[in-house]
């Protein structure tokens, strides 16, 4: 696997990237997603609904390796068990990168999450566990903002989805329990507030829609060429 994205919810990998899912299956990478916990309860959605909307969503983004670890969704903790099953999941698929939520937010199973991520990528190498599979340790992990606070953030870079919006947008409207059902019609709506957040980060690297990532290690490039 080229990029693992690990999920406290199902819907935040489409959220905070699913142009950037999109794109690299189209590129031929491949692409997973781990959800954490199922995401429910929520007030319009049931795990059957969060299930079909999942699976809609992932279709749309082109992704065929998806699973959900069963973890205690609102209550999320970063627990030994939980992650061992994380690290188990790791060293099964194998990915060059993992994909975590930003660090800092208001929800707290996401930070739970970062916490997981980060501490499972590290006990996936360990040798001598009875953790599933070999030894392994994935080259890096970044960041992806779905984040529950108001927060102007730095990022470390902004990946030109404009040629993924749409299949983007058809994969957060799956999501139709979580983003429509119930929530205000009034302008600006959840939905025009997705697409806003998309276009500013477009407006900022000069291009239709972007999405941003945020990294702790310094990022490494092949060539200056690859900058847009
Ligand atoms: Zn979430």
């Amino acid at each position: 696997m080229d990029m693992l994205v690990i999920a406290p919810h199902p819907d935040d990998a489409e959220l905070s990237m699913g142009g950037t899912i999109a794109k690299m299956i189209a590129a031929g990478w491949d692409v997973g997603i781990l959800d954490l916990t199922t995401g429910e309860p929520t007030p319009h959605g049931s795990e059957s609904i969060r299930a079909a909307e999942t699976a809609a969503a992932s279709e749309a983004l082109g992704v065929r390796w998806r699973k959900n670890a069963g973890l205690p969704n609102r209550s999320l903790q970063p627990t030994l068990e939980a992650r061992a099953i994380i690290a188990g999941y790791i060293r099964q698929t194998r990915p060059r990168w993992l994909f975590a939520p930003y660090w800092e937010d208001a929800h707290p199973d996401h930070v739970a999450a970062t916490e997981l991520v980060e501490a499972a990528r590290f006990w996936a190498k360990l040798s001598k566990t009875d953790l599933p599979g070999e030894p392994y340790h994935p080259e890096r992990i970044y960041y992806y903002f779905s984040i529950h606070l108001r927060l102007a953030v730095q990022p470390a870079v902004i990946v030109d989805i404009s040629d993924e919006w749409e299949k983007k947008w058809e994969a957060i409207n799956a999501y139709e329990s979580q983003f429509i059902t119930g929530r205000p019609t009034e302008p600006p709506t959840l939905m025009d507030r997705f697409r806003d957040d998309g276009a500013h980060w477009g407006r900022l690297i000069n291009r239709k829609y972007g999405e941003p990532f945020a990294t702790r290690e310094p990022l490494a490039v092949d060539s200056l060429r690859d900058f847009l």
